[in-house]
């Protein structure tokens, strides 16, 4: 008998509990979610329940009031982060809770706010937050991501359908990429996992110095990489062993650059959604590291915003390996959306690079971290450069080159 919608939403809800956050009897659930994920929500607390949560805290948003604040709230108020809501998340963090995050926004939604007042809070929150920043950056939480579907964002996606149908079309989107529509999500999961290890695998074992981008649209770039680069992908696992998916879906394979070894020049090949705008045709080019000239076709006022955040979102923190044949792109939808897009191409981050990502980076301090070259910054966005022509070329320490991608694709 075919599932009904609820029932799905219950095997989401329950993927996302046990096998995206790990939930562990006795441990604390922290939920953020939309008023209009209410149905959602409702089956995540009694999943969460169910596995022996010790309680489940749902912080409900309104993104229309949410977008209030910024058109009506004084210009100063985003430099201060209210106190309690900085003790409710550091002290949850601090107690060892699970969080899980669910993104389901109109991609408009900061369309035209005041591109200061966004900086002013992301550096303000990050600041007042540090608890639960690290919590997460560190590998001391284990956190998830995923999207649910409403109808200001479907409306987005599929302009050209009526709203019901874009917004049910929009959910079997993300149930199909989150590998939620099938028999059983959890074994589909552990599969997904195992091919990360092969791949991940493959890639520590080479030990590249640097890498090679190139393709038609103009990205000719040298990414170096740090010794003691370590590649990540698909599951993480906490500093004390527990494991876990932070982003449902996910299908990259990252590692953190060495941010004083960047040469050449990037440019984009998907929009890029950032707070309601998209930034197009971005072309950005780096000497030693800082992005040192850069425009944009679209939106390039953003994109000055983005890398004028602080030091350094001058630099990369990311790169981020994902074939054209990712499920994602397969889809052949743009999800304006940066948990789904940014699993359809390869991409680069400026801003926070990953501890994780460095051979013993989560023992690191931020200012140890920043001096072997893995980059610190208040902010951390994805651009995506992937294309069907792209090459990857691995670079060893004595010169050697070895393909990695060849036609946006696997070489190996
Ligand atoms: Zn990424």
């Amino acid at each position: 008998m075919a599932e009904n919608f609820d029932q799905k939403l219950a095997k989401y809800a329950q993927l996302a509990v046990k096998t995206g956050c790990n939930l562990q009897p006795g441990q604390e659930l922290y939920v953020s979610a939309d008023v209009t994920q209410v149905q959602l929500v409702r089956h995540v607390v009694r999943c969460a329940y169910e596995a022996g949560a010790s309680n489940v805290h749902v912080q409900w948003s309104d993104e229309v009031v949410g977008r209030m604040h910024y058109d009506y709230k004084p210009a100063e108020s985003f430099s201060e982060f209210p106190e309690w809501r900085a003790m409710l998340l550091n002290g949850t963090a601090k107690r060892g809770a699970a969080a899980l995050f669910i993104t389901s926004e109109d991609p408009q939604i900061m369309a035209g706010v005041d591109q200061q007042k966004l900086t002013n809070w992301v550096i303000a929150s990050n600041k007042a937050c540090r608890d639960w920043r690290d919590g997460m950056d560190f590998g001391k939480n284990v956190w998830c991501i995923i999207g649910a579907a409403s109808p200001a964002w479907a409306r987005q996606v599929f302009p050209e359908l009526p709203e019901d149908e874009a917004v049910a079309k929009l959910w079997d989107a993300i149930l199909h990429t989150a590998r939620c529509d099938g028999e059983d999500p959890a074994a589909a999961w552990s599969d997904h996992e195992k091919s990360f290890h092969e791949r991940k695998d493959w890639l520590n074992g080479q030990h590249f110095d640097a890498l090679h981008y190139s393709n038609g649209l103009g990205t000719d770039i040298t990414i170096g990489l740090t010794e003691r680069h370590v590649w990540e992908g698909g599951g993480e696992v906490t500093v004390d062993g527990r494991f876990f998916f932070p982003n449902m879906p996910t299908e990259e394979i990252f590692t953190t650059p060495d941010r004083r070894r960047v040469e050449g020049t990037v440019v984009s090949s998907m929009p890029l959604n950032h707070d309601g705008a998209l930034v197009e045709g971005i072309r950005i080019t780096f000497k030693e590291g800082r992005a040192v000239e850069y425009s944009a076709e679209k939106g390039g006022e953003v994109l000055a915003q983005i890398i004028e955040t602080d030091e350094g979102s001058h630099f990369l923190g990311e790169v981020a390996l994902v074939p054209v044949t990712s499920p994602i792109k397969q889809t052949g939808i743009l999800f304006l959306n940066t948990l789904f897009d940014e699993n359809a191409s390869c991409h680069f981050a400026l801003g926070m690079g990953f501890p994780e990502c460095y051979e013993g980076g989560r023992q690191m301090s931020k200012e140890e971290l920043l001096r072997v070259g893995v980059n610190d910054s208040a902010t951390h966005v994805d651009f995506m450069l992937g294309t069907e022509d792209l090459s990857i070329d691995g670079i060893k320490a004595d010169g050697t080159r070895v393909p990695v991608f060849r036609n946006g694709d696997w070489a190996f």
